[in-house]
C-alpha cells in the first residue's frame, strides 16, 4: 500500500497521487490505525482490503479493525473486502516470515 510507504518513510509514488485523487484506496493488508488515519485525513472515500488482521499468523494492533476506528471516531470510510484475500494473506505472511 502506498500510503503505508509514506508510513514507513518512502515517498508515495505517482501510482500514489493519482489513487488520492480518485479517492479510492487499494490494500494488501487492513492498513495500521495510524495508516487508516492518514487514509481518512487524505479524503480517500472507498478502501479495498486483502487480507484482514485475523487472517495474519503475526499482528501487533491486537483486535483492532478499519471498522472499530470508524465506529470510535464516528468517520465514514466505504470498505470493499473479500478482494484477494488469500493471496494477500500469503504475501504478508511470507514477509512475515522473511523478517525473522
Ligand atoms: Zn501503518
Amino acid at each position: 500500500m502506498q500510503i503505508e510507504r509514506a508510513h514507513v518513510g518512502n515517498s508515495p509514488s505517482k501510482f500514489a497521487r493519482a489513487s488520492i485523487l480518485s479517492r479510492l484506496c487499494y490494500t494488501t493488508v487492513e492498513p495500521c490505525p495510524m495508516c487508516c488515519w492518514a487514509i481518512l485525513e487524505a479524503g480517500i472515500k472507498q478502501l479495498v482490503i486483502g487480507a484482514r488482521f485475523f487472517g495474519l499468523k503475526k499482528v501487533k494492533v491486537g483486535n483492532f479493525s478499519v471498522e472499530k476506528l470508524l465506529d470510535m471516531t464516528g468517520r465514514q470510510l466505504e470498505i470493499i473486502d473479500g478482494i484477494m484475500v488469500k493471496d494477500c494473506t500469503e504475501i504478508r505472511n511470507t514477509w512475515f516470515d522473511q523478517i525473522k
